[in-house]
C-alpha cells in the first residue's frame, strides 16, 4: 500500500512539473523558421565580392591562399583579357576554391585581400551529407551579378542577412566529383595550370 500511495505521488510529481511547464514561456525557437540571432562579428560561410560595374574584385593574387592556416583555399590566377576584363587588375581568379570543411573560420583570408574580395558572411547554413559539397567553388562563392556587389566585410548585417537565399540556391548545383577531386590539391592544381596554359 505503502509503495503505490509512493508511485501515485511520484505521478503526481511528475504532472505538475509538467503543468508547471506549459504556461512558462518556452526557451527554444522552431528553427528554421525563426533564427537566433548571433554576434556581429561571426565568422560564416565566404562570399566573393564585385565592384559596383560588375567587375570581380579578386585579382588572383593568391594572398588568401597563403594566409590560410588551414590550407583551405586554392586560387589559380589568370592575365586578364585586354577586351573582355574580368577583374580591373592584370589578373583574375581563373578558378578559386575553399574546402569548408578544412576552413576554421579565422578571418585572416579577408584580412590579407587586398582588394576586399573574400568576406566571411553571417551565414551558417551549410549542412550536407556529401563531403564534396563543402568545396565551394568560384561558382558558389562568387556574389551573383544580379545581387549586388556583396557584403563589406565592416558592414555585415547584425545576425541573420535578409539576403540568405542566394548562396544557399546555388550551393544545390555543386558536383561532388568535382568536389572530391578538388581536395587532392596537387594532382588538380597540375592538371589545371597545365590547361591554363595551353
Ligand atoms: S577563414 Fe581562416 S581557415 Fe577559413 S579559409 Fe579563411 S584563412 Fe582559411
Ligand atoms: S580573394 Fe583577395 S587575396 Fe585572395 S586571390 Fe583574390 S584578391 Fe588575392
Amino acid at each position: 500500500m505503502r509503495k503505490q500511495l509512493f508511485n501515485v505521488g511520484a505521478i503526481l510529481q511528475g504532472l505538475g512539473i509538467t503543468f508547471k511547464y506549459m504556461f512558462v514561456k518556452r526557451p527554444t525557437i522552431e528553427y528554421p523558421s525563426i533564427k537566433k540571432q548571433h554576434a556581429p562579428r561571426f565568422h560564416g560561410l565566404h562570399e566573393l565580392r564585385r565592384y559596383a560595374d560588375g567587375k570581380e574584385r579578386c585579382i588572383g593574387c593568391e594572398l588568401c591562399s597563403s594566409a590560410c592556416p588551414a590550407n583551405a583555399i586554392t586560387v589559380i590566377g589568370a592575365e586578364n583579357a585586354p577586351d573582355a576584363r574580368v577583374s580591373p587588375g592584370e589578373r583574375h581568379a581563373a578558378s578559386y576554391e575553399i574546402d569548408e570543411l578544412r576552413c576554421i573560420f579565422c578571418g585572416l583570408c579577408e584580412e590579407a585581400c587586398p582588394t576586399d574580395a573574400i568576406v566571411l558572411t553571417p551565414r551558417f547554413e551549410m549542412a550536407d551529407y556529401r563531403r564534396g559539397a563543402f568545396v565551394y567553388s568560384k561558382d558558389r562563392l562568387l556574389v551573383p551579378t544580379d545581387a549586388g556587389v556583396g557584403t563589406p566585410p565592416d558592414e555585415r548585417p547584425n545576425g541573420i542577412p535578409a539576403d540568405l537565399g542566394r548562396v544557399a540556391e546555388v550551393k544545390s548545383t555543386m558536383s561532388v566529383d568535382r568536389g572530391y577531386s578538388a581536395t587532392h590539391r596537387g594532382e588538380v592544381l597540375k592538371t589545371e595550370r597545365k590547361g591554363l596554359a595551353g
